[in-house]
């Protein structure tokens, strides 16, 4: 049996937005700049994708600039911001955001900037009391992930954006891991920037989108013809912006539906580990987590074995972000957590999408307990009792 369980690094194009992609590629050529009825064709269809993202999120159109994916998005939001801080040189991060915040974190500080990181608990839910410490009068922009691809925790963001806004700063949600996943609008959450993936919609890659508010002012750092209103430049991917804008309609629609589907299938594949393999844990949030994430702690193992062994019997599952993975460092998210490294190293993201089912849950939960045994016996770590096990 195959079984696709890392839909947070990678997922396959929703049939229906592959064939809008497919019939742009062949008939939508013209380029939206252009004054002829094949410039106003394109022009149309990328003002539908643009309707149709921002209504995914309850933003005006005009609020949604389109970008090649999550990681520029986080580039054009905090380099942008930082930009357009006037005199405030200080950003909050949470610790647990994605490698792409961190790292732009890390290209600010070189530029001057002070780079603090907000601390969250043992499940990953950001300390907002700590927040509250970090953010002054000097911060520019406060970041916050929605939600963690991958330990799934859902963050509190409406409560972190009025910290930042109560003193003057804007703030930023990366919300890649959880769009489509959990209801996400933008003004009841009081977010001034959104960023958005296509991929992790079931849209074609190469395309994401970042909600800045209205009156919000970020630099660009795509300069050019001036499309996008100035903020990105380039003829605009219309084939993947349309797909995008397909995506999220569907998502939108079928959201909760999904999720309910989504929650059966992860609490069952959670409860089917937990209960068959002995110290087994669950990192992340047992309630507060995305519906199609679960992420366990194997002690005594390397989670990169364990994917080895799965994949071998046909079952594909990652050891964290996959845009991390060939640092072979734990993961950044799971030592914020309060995990020490050796736990960090045995973990397994499983991350369910579209295409799961309870038979694929229950093959991986029969697989899974014999391959745990068989590399803790190979350990010099596991403990006698645990061994006798296998
Ligand atoms: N932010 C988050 C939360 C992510 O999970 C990812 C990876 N899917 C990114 C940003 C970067 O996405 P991309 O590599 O598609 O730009």
């Amino acid at each position: 049996m195959q079984v696709y369980l890392d839909y947070g690094a990678g997922r396959p194009v929703d049939p229906r937005v592959l064939e809008l992609v497919s019939r742009c590629h062949r008939e939508v050529y013209g380029n939206p700049s252009s004054f002829h009825s094949k410039g106003f064709q394109a022009l149309e269809v990328l003002g539908e994708a643009r309707r149709r993202v921002a209504q995914l999120v309850g933003a005006d159109e005009g609020e949604i600039v389109f970008t090649s994916g999550a990681t520029e998005s986080n580039n054009l939001a905090l380099l942008g911001a930082a930009k357009r801080a006037k005199g405030r040189r200080k950003l909050v991060l949470s610790a647990v955001e994605h490698i792409s915040v961190l790292n732009i974190g890390k290209a600010l500080s070189r530029e001057g900037f002070t780079v603090e990181h907000c601390p969250v608990d043992r499940l990953g839910v950001l300390d907002l009391g700590a927040l509250e410490d970090l953010v002054d009068e000097e911060t520019a922009l406060v970041s916050v992930m929605a939600a963690n691809g991958e330990i799934g925790t859902i963050e509190p963001i409406k409560e972190a954006a009025e910290i930042a806004h109560d003193a003057g700063a804007l703030f930023h949600s990366d919300a890649t891991a959880a769009l489509g996943q959990i209801p996400l609008n933008v003004g009841e959450l009081n977010v001034d920037l959104l960023t958005m993936s296509s991929n992790d919609i079931y849209g074609p890659r190469g395309v994401g989108a970042l909600y800045i508010r209205k009156g919000v002012s970020v630099a660009p750092h795509m300069i050019g013809g001036g499309q996008e209103r100035g903020l990105r430049s380039g003829t605009e991917n219309i084939p993947g912006i349309a797909g995008m804008g397909l995506a999220a309609e569907i998502a939108g629609e079928e959201l909760e539906a999904e999720a309910e589907r989504l929650r059966g299938l992860r609490d069952a594949l959670i409860q089917g580990i937990l209960e068959s393999i002995p110290e087994s844990h669950l990192n992340g949030h047992p309630t507060l987590r995305l519906p199609g994430n679960a992420n366990i702690r194997f002690s005594y193992i390397e989670g990169e074995a364990l994917v080895m062994s799965l994949d071998a019997v046909g079952v594909q599952v990652s050891t964290g972000s996959a845009c991390a993975a060939k640092t072979l460092e734990p993961s950044h998210t799971l030592l914020a957590c309060g995990l020490k490294h050796e736990e960090a190293h045995g973990s397994l993201v499983f991350t369910l999408g579209k295409d799961n089912n309870l038979q694929q849950v229950e093959y991986v939960v029969e697989e899974l307990p014999g391959i745990v045994a068989r590399l803790r016996a190979m350990s010099p770590l596991t403990p006698e009792e645990l061994r006798q096990d296998v």
